[in-house]
């Protein structure tokens, strides 16, 4: 019996997450739950899985599920979190809340010994230099439950990485490859919401628009696999069937593929080294027929070219890519910006840091929070133009 923290249980993959575990119930035990706001639904969850502790992010919704009295420790803030994230007797954390509030945690998850099944890829673009060696400090497993890096883990399958000539992530190139660069410029937030083949929150759904989702897999791939930056490329793929890919020194390429469905990387990151049954309807590639390829244009996906731009700068570049992001992100779905000032306002943001090691989570959090703030006052100018 695996048991199980579940950090971000009422997102994307926090549900996708329980519904794997309701058709094994008697593999897994659900430990913690954790949720930013969303007591609504957490509640349902804490009556169907009956975890010991829950913990809410928000105080004010933390102060409303306890006026419905569901029978679990209620904890709350950033300290709930953590302490759900470290409980005593949990194996595995997965860790699922969206953007920067999910590196702490983790951090502290890996900390206390535990498992990590990621999903929140921020953990390793912020502080890959830190969480990483203090996850092989402490003997941690960190299993992708990204489903390019999920692809990536499987194709590997524990080869020597001197065997490795490239890690090829695909990209479905969002709802927006087809169009012009000047028709950029007036995508509305509910286009860019439309994900063609898989539906994710919103935050993910504009970065994969955008490419920056695909950049910031680039560095979770630089960091969860030890390959240089060169190592990493990026080859749109509009099916979605083929995860990812690797090549090896022998010419030879071995791919991950199945129907687009996060259920699939989620199992087999809580299952692994097993496989479970049952998981998803079997790819029927006579039935999707056609399999096509092309290369990012980075005049269309300027966000991609800023990921490798901030990876090579290293330090907390990446991070200041990441915090200026989330801040684009949202004031482009609150309709201050244009979907095209999104890559714009996060080049701005980096051209005015200069690199710093981040050897502290808490100077890694105090750049984030910097950049964060530079960005909106960008935001605000680019407003006042
Ligand atoms: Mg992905």
């Amino acid at each position: 019996m695996k048991r199980l923290s579940i950090l971000g249980s009422t997102g994307s993959i926090g549900q996708n997450t329980l519904e794997v575990i309701s058709r094994y119930r008697d593999r897994f035990s659900v430990k913690a739950l954790a949720v930013r706001n969303n007591v609504r639904m957490l509640e349902e969850q804490i009556r169907e899985f009956r975890p010991e502790v829950v913990a809410v992010y928000d105080e004010a919704a933390a102060s409303e599920l306890k006026k419905m009295n569901p029978p679990v420790e209620i904890l709350q803030g950033e300290q709930g979190l953590i302490e759900a994230a470290t409980l005593d007797g949990v194996d595995m954390v997965v860790s699922a809340i969206v953007g920067s509030p999910g590196l702490v945690p983790t951090y502290e998850a890996i900390k206390a010994g535990k498992d990590i099944a990621l999903a929140t890829k921020e953990a390793l673009v912020m502080a890959g230099h830190l969480v990483m060696p203090e996850a092989a400090r402490r003997g941690v497993k960190i299993l992708p439950v990204d489903s390019e890096h999920s692809a990536v883990f499987q194709c590997l399958d524990g080869t020597d990485m001197e065997e490795v000539e490239k890690i090829i992530l695909t990209a479905s190139g969002g709802p927006f490859r087809k169009k012009s660069v000047q028709e950029l410029g007036k995508v509305t937030p509910a286009e860019a919401l439309k994900h063609p083949n898989w539906d994710m929150g919103k935050k993910i759904s504009i970065d994969s628009a955008t490419l920056m989702n695909k950049g910031l897999e680039v560095m979770e791939a630089y960091w969860l696999f030890n390959v240089p930056v060169e190592k990493i490329g990026v080859i749109l793929h509009p099916q979605s069937i083929i995860h990812s890919m690797v090549r090896f020194i022998d010419g030879s390429v071995i791919s991950q593929m199945s129907v687009p469905d996060m259920k699939g990387p989620i199992s087999y990151a809580l299952s692994y080294p097993e496989r479970f049954g049952n998981v998803l309807p079997a790819l029927n590639l006579a039935e999707i027929g056609e399999l096509t390829f092309e290369e990012p244009d980075m005049e269309r996906y300027p966000s991609l070219a800023l990921t490798y731009k901030a990876l090579r700068a290293g330090g907390t570049m990446p991070c200041v890519l990441n915090a200026a992001n989330e801040i684009a992100v949202e004031a482009f779905l609150d309709g201050k910006i244009l979907f095209t000032d999104i890559s714009r306002i996060v080049s701005d943001t980096m051209s005015e840091h200069t690199v710093a090691r981040g050897e502290t989570i808490e100077e890694v959090i105090s750049v984030s929070e910097w950049a964060k703030q530079r960005a909106k006052e960008i935001v605000e100018n680019n407003n006042g133009n």
